[in-house]
């Protein structure tokens, strides 16, 4: 019998702990603040910016939102992030990728200061997670460690297998683990064999962004199932990178699609502009 992650739950949590201490630095007068940028009108990111906006609001940090337009030129969004990178009221800034085509995103990226990086993209940033010694974690695999912890599954010695090696999910996500002791293989594309990897596991983190792409037949009994993924199905309905219907019935525990990563993900961010109004204040 599997054993559901609630996503929900765990997000609800470390929200509520972030609302309680930016609430006691209200009490001193004090404001958290995150910057969003957005530019242009894609559907999907407008849907992001929204939702890490309530969670500003769920917390209580104060949120700037910057709705820049699509033809708004790459010097002009440099000169934002310049201008938000020397506002001492502003903690945090992201800017929601993808930008349009135009738009340089490494340069954008590498703008944001990194003490303000609340996504943790930038080189110096992604480099302290690797070497242990970091202020902000990668937001959505920092929020599947935090799963695992709350639900008290130890990865300390065990074979974890992590399938997608992006920059944002699979590397990072690998580094976590390392930490942690876990045993990790990182597959992708090129990967030979793949199953017999996933087999062989003991948790699985996919993050390949393939609708129901891990089939029960790759997966062995009792294993801990992480989705990352977010896709549309042929029919244009939410799911996960996992076949969550065939492979609930072989894991030990499994995170559902949506309800399960997606909400960490704007949690931790929320905690990392937490973090970034302490470095800013001297921790
Ligand atoms: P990505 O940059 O497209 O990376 C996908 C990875 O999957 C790549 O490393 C790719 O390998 C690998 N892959 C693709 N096809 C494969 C196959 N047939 N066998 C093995 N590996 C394969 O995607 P991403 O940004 O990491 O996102 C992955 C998924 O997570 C997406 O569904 C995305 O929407 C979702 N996501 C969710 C959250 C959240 O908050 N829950 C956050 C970010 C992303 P190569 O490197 O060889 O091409």
């Amino acid at each position: 019998m599997y054993k559901l992650i609630d996503g929900k739950e765990v997000s609800a949590f470390i929200k509520n702990q972030v609302r309680e201490e930016v609430e006691a630095l209200k009490k001193q007068g004090k404001t958290v603040s995150l910057a969003v940028i957005i530019v242009g009108n894609n559907p999907a990111s407008r849907v992001y910016v929204n939702n890490k906006k309530k969670a500003c609001e769920a917390t209580g940090i104060k949120s700037y939102e910057y709705a820049l337009d699509e033809n708004t030129s790459e010097q002009e969004l440099l000169a934002l992030i310049k201008e938000l990178n020397e506002n001492s009221e502003i903690n945090g800034i992201l800017c929601q990728l993808p930008l349009p085509k135009h738009i340089d995103e490494k340069k954008v990226i590498d703008a944001i200061a990194a003490e303000k990086d609340v996504d943790c993209f930038r080189a110096e940033n992604v480099g302290k997670m690797w070497l242990g010694d970091y202020d902000f974690a990668a937001c959505t695999p920092k929020g599947v460690m935090l799963l695992l912890e709350y639900y008290g599954i130890d990865v300390c010695g065990k074979n974890c297998v992590i399938i997608g090696r992006s920059n944002i999910v699979g590397k990072p996500m690998a580094s976590l683990l390392i930490e942690k002791s876990a045993t990790v293989t990182v597959c992708h594309s090129k990967t030979k064999n793949l199953s017999e990897f996933t087999r062989n596991a003991e948790v699985i983190i996919a993050a390949v962004g393939r609708p129901r792409f891990i089939t029960a037949d790759m997966v062995s009994d009792g294993a801990v199932v992480i989705d990352v993924g977010i896709n549309r199905d042929e029919n244009g309905k939410l799911c996960g990178d996992v076949d969550f219907e065939s492979v609930k019935e072989k894991a030990s525990y499994i995170t559902p699609v949506p309800g399960g990563c997606g909400p960490m993900t704007i949690a931790v961010l929320m905690r990392n502009t937490l973090v970034a109004y302490h470095i800013a204040n001297g921790k």
